[in-house]
């Protein structure tokens, strides 16, 4: 409803939403998000090429943590793999999505730094605030989280702990663009970076008018819906997007035909 809002405000001041939000970014570097565990090596590469050969993306990351972290041999065979087809100079994030305890997490970010791995998301899980400040001061990994943030309660709570070097904020759970700007602000008053997780072409409107932003999270199944679904979306080719500032609104529209198929009798 709030970016329901916000569109609805630009619509009848004719201006692009990025700039009706208070622009302070030209454009916003992003990253390649899939990797998932349930892939082959050889699936794996092939999206890390996709994004890095084809679409000249720098940054890119990977599920871990397979099977709640029974399976870390098989996690840094995978990294050991991907590392090696990226080449040194792509940066290298993965995600965890809660499932290590805290005595696996510290294991396995001996290893994340040995193939300097910049970003571990979601080491423990997010309830364990402790955990993570604990991890963050054993590592020179940035440690993440954020994106089941619902309030601003939430977010000043893990920003308080010391448990992340970077806040992840999802625009689509922490209440709009609205709460969104509160969220960056908590962060930004201990000296941190938000960064948008999925939904990337709504968060590239709100990312661009953020002064304390890192990067969007470019997740592979959301850019494929988000093209079926709308005419207009951004590409993330090169690494980085801009908002379409000729276009008033969102700038994208909804493909009525093609989203009928979709479409769930009441
Ligand atoms: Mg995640």
């Amino acid at each position: 409803m709030d970016i329901a809002l916000w569109d609805a405000a630009a619509r009848f001041l004719e201006l692009p939403v990025g700039r009706l939000l208070g622009r302070v970014h030209k454009s916003v570097p992003l990253y390649g998000s899939g990797g998932f565990t349930n892939q082959t090596i050889r699936e794996l590469e092939t999206q890390l090429d996709t994004w890095v050969r084809e679409q000249g993306i720098p940054r890119v990351k990977m599920k871990i943590a397979e099977r709640d972290g029974s399976a870390i041999d098989r996690d840094l065979t995978r990294i050991r793999a991907a590392r090696s087809l990226i080449g040194d100079d792509v940066e290298l994030y993965v995600d965890a999505n809660d499932g290590y305890s805290p005595g696996q997490a510290r294991r396995v970010v001996r290893h994340l730094e040995q193939y300097d791995v910049r970003w571990f998301e979601e080491p423990v899980t997010s309830d364990n605030l402790v955990g993570l400040a604990r991890l963050r001061q054993a590592t020179t990994v940035d440690i993440a989280a954020g994106e089941y943030g619902y309030d601003l309660v939430y977010f000043a709570r893990m920003v308080g702990a010391g448990a992340v070097d970077c806040l992840q904020v999802d625009v689509t759970r922490c209440g709009g663009y609205t709460e969104w700007a509160r969220a960056a602000a908590v962060a930004a008053a201990a000296g941190l970076e938000v960064s948008a997780h999925c939904a990337p072409n709504l968060s590239t409107h709100v990312a661009v008018a953020t002064p304390n932003f890192r990067h969007i999270e470019w997740f592979a199944d959301h850019d494929r819906i988000e093209k079926i679904f709308f005419d207009g979306v951004l590409d993330p080719t090169g690494g980085t997007v801009s908002p379409d500032l000729s276009a008033a609104e969102h700038g994208m529209l909804l493909k009525r035909q093609d989203v009928a198929q979709y479409l769930v009798s009441p």
